[in-house]
């Protein structure tokens, strides 16, 4: 019988992460690597996805890069259907990324909320279905959905409607996905994390520190290197029953 911890391995397993070329995403596509599988990674930029690979190869693991925009079906398709040819199949598909836009909901263009809905949900959506078809006709998988605390609560000092929105959206897809695919051996959850010091949330500037340090418990915000190991637990065999779930990362953030 595996112990524990061995529950937590992916040795053997085929990962995809949406957005693995900095950020959240990158430190996934170490983290699934580290816990043994072989992992791709799809994004728009093609010299910031080869940063990865190179960073991950100076650490011993053959990372494989997809040059490609997922809120284009047709690089969804390519996208799977490379990850399962070059690593031979598809267990784990980690919808990561995401975009946001700050503004005040009267000055929200059309264009500003369609790109946010586009690619916070439409995209995960088609992702999920792409990854999702593969793994029923190959026995099953996971599925790992970056949600927000946005879903939940609604962040200041800055207004984001859109992005509060897409996320409330892609934790209740989760929910909805989980049941329907659990039949099918597909388990959906998602991770909803706190700030995290990345490009899309500059905690460092100044006219966020009250709200987003201050108002933490913690009082800090994560390292990206924080939210990964939640990831591989949900990719992994230690997660075996759970579906549908939400896992709230956010040093307390929400606990007021
Ligand atoms: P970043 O802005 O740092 O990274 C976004 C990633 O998404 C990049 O790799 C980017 O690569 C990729 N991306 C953007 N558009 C596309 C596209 N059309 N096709 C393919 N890839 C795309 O964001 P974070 O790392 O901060 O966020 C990652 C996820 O975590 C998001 O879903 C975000 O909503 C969520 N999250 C972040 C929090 C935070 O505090 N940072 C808190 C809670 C949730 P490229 O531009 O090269 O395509």
């Amino acid at each position: 019988m595996a112990g524990v911890l061995d529950t937590f391995r992916l040795d053997g397993r085929t990962a995809l992460v949406t957005g693995g070329n900095r950020g959240l995403g990158a430190a996934f596509v170490v983290a699934l690597a580290q816990a043994g599988a072989k992992v791709a990674l799809v994004a728009r930029d093609a010299k910031r996805n080869a940063d990865v690979v190179a960073e991950a190869a100076a650490q011993g693991h053959d990372v494989l890069a997809i040059d490609g925009d997922i809120t284009s079906d047709a690089d969804i398709g390519r996208a799977v259907a490379t990850t399962v040819a070059e690593l031979g199949g598809l267990d784990i598909m980690v919808n990561n990324a995401g975009t946001c836009i700050h503004n005040p909901s009267w000055e929200v263009t059309d264009d500003e909320w369609d790109s946010v809905l586009n690619l916070n949900v439409r995209a995960l959506w088609k992702c999920s279905r792409a990854a999702g078809k593969h793994m029923a006709e190959h026995g099953g998988g996971a599925i790992v959905n970056i949600g927000s605390i946005s879903a939940m609560i609604v962040n200041r000092p800055q207004w984001q409607p859109a992005y509060n929105a897409s996320k409330a959206a892609v934790h209740q897809l989760t929910k909805s996905l989980a049941a329907e695919w659990a039949p099918l051996g597909i388990r959906v959850n998602a991770v909803a994390p706190g700030y995290v010091k990345t490009e899309m949330a500059p905690v460092d500037r100044p006219e966020f520190r009250r709200h987003w340090i201050e108002d933490v418990p913690q009082l800090r915000a994560a390292d990206p290197a924080e939210i990964a190991p939640s990831v591989v637990f949900l990719a992994s065999d230690a997660a075996s029953f759970m579906t549908g779930s939400v896992l709230v990362i956010d040093g307390g953030y929400t606990l007021y």
